[in-house]
C-alpha cells in the first residue's frame, strides 16, 4: 500500500499525527498443515458443549462439521438462552484462509440486525485499522466469541461462552490461521482465561490453548470511539501484529 493511502487510513483512526513507519510485506507462504489440532480441538469442544438437551456438536463417531455444516449448525442452534432472544445468529465472515482472523465478543444490536460482525461506527474503524496495516476485511477472517447477541449489549455469561466455544474452535481448526487479534477485553478474558486488563495483556503473544495459535490482544474499536487517545496504543499493536505476521 502506498503511504498516501496508508496516511488516509490512519487519519481516519485518528492518528494523523504519527510518523509512518515502513512495514515488511506479510509473506505470502504455505499454509500450515491443514487440521493437525482438530483431535485435540474436537475433544475439547466436545467436553466443552453445554448441557441444554441439544447434543454437542462434536461426536466420536461423526466426522468434524465442514464449512457448511458448521454455518448450518450454528443458524439453527439453541444450545443456550441468547437463542431465544436473538434476531439472527452472527456466525463470522472473511477469507476461510486467513492468516489473521480477528476475533471479538459478541454481536451488538446492529450485527444482531444485519448477521454481520463489526457493522456500524466501530465497524468502519475497524475497517480503517486493517487498512492502516494494508489489509482489506476480506483479506482476514471476523469473527466473535458468542454468535448470538446478549440483550442490551451486556457481557458474556460463562455458559453462554462454553456453550459456543465449540463453534469457534471449529472456526479456528477449519482457518488456521497464523495468528488471532482478540479485540477488547471481554474477547481477551474468555479466549486466554483470565481476568487481566487488556492493557496488560497487550504488547505480546500469548496462544490460544485449545488450537495452540499465536493471539495478540489489543482494544475494542467500540472502546476506541470512547477513548480516541488510545488510538496510538492500537496502532502500536498493529504493528506488531504485522510484525508477528512476517516472522512466523
Ligand atoms: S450464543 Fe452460541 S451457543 Fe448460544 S444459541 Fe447462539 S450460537 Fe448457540
Amino acid at each position: 500500500m502506498l503511504d498516501a493511502q496508508r496516511k488516509a487510513y490512519l487519519t481516519a483512526m485518528g492518528i494523523e499525527t504519527w510518523r509512518l513507519r515502513t512495514h515488511p510485506d506479510v509473506p505470502v507462504e504455505e499454509k500450515k498443515q491443514r487440521l493437525s489440532d482438530e483431535n485435540r480441538s474436537a475433544h475439547h469442544s466436545a467436553n466443552q458443549a453445554s448441557n441444554t438437551g441439544d447434543p454437542p456438536m462434536t461426536t466420536q463417531d461423526k466426522p468434524l462439521p465442514d464449512w457448511s455444516e458448521l454455518i448450518e449448525t450454528v443458524s439453527t442452534c439453541r444450545q443456550c438462552a441468547l437463542s431465544k432472544t436473538r434476531t439472527q445468529t452472527v456466525f463470522g465472515v472473511g477469507n476461510q484462509q486467513a492468516d489473521l482472523m480477528i476475533v471479538g465478543e459478541a454481536p451488538g444490536g446492529e450485527e444482531d440486525r444485519q448477521g454481520q460482525p463489526f457493522v456500524g461506527r466501530a465497524g468502519q474503524l475497524l475497517t480503517a485499522m486493517l487498512k492502516a496495516i494494508g489489509l482489506s476485511r476480506e483479506q482476514v477472517y471476523i469473527a466473535n466469541v458468542l454468535k448470538c447477541r446478549p440483550p442490551g449489549n451486556r457481557d458474556p455469561m460463562p455458559q453462554e461462552v462454553e456453550a459456543c466455544r465449540a463453534y469457534l474452535d471449529r472456526q479456528i481448526a477449519l482457518i488456521q490461521p497464523r495468528l488471532i487479534l482478540s479485540v477488547g477485553g471481554v474477547s481477551a478474558k474468555n479466549l486466554l482465561q483470565t481476568d487481566q486488563p487488556v492493557g496488560r495483556l497487550r504488547g505480546r503473544t500469548h496462544q490460544y490453548a485449545a488450537t495452540r495459535t499465536p493471539l495478540m490482544v489489543t482494544y475494542h474499536p467500540a472502546y476506541l470511539l470512547r477513548r480516541p487517545e488510545e488510538k496510538a496504543k492500537v496502532w502500536m499493536d498493529l504493528q506488531q501484529v504485522v510484525q508477528q505476521l512476517a516472522i512466523q
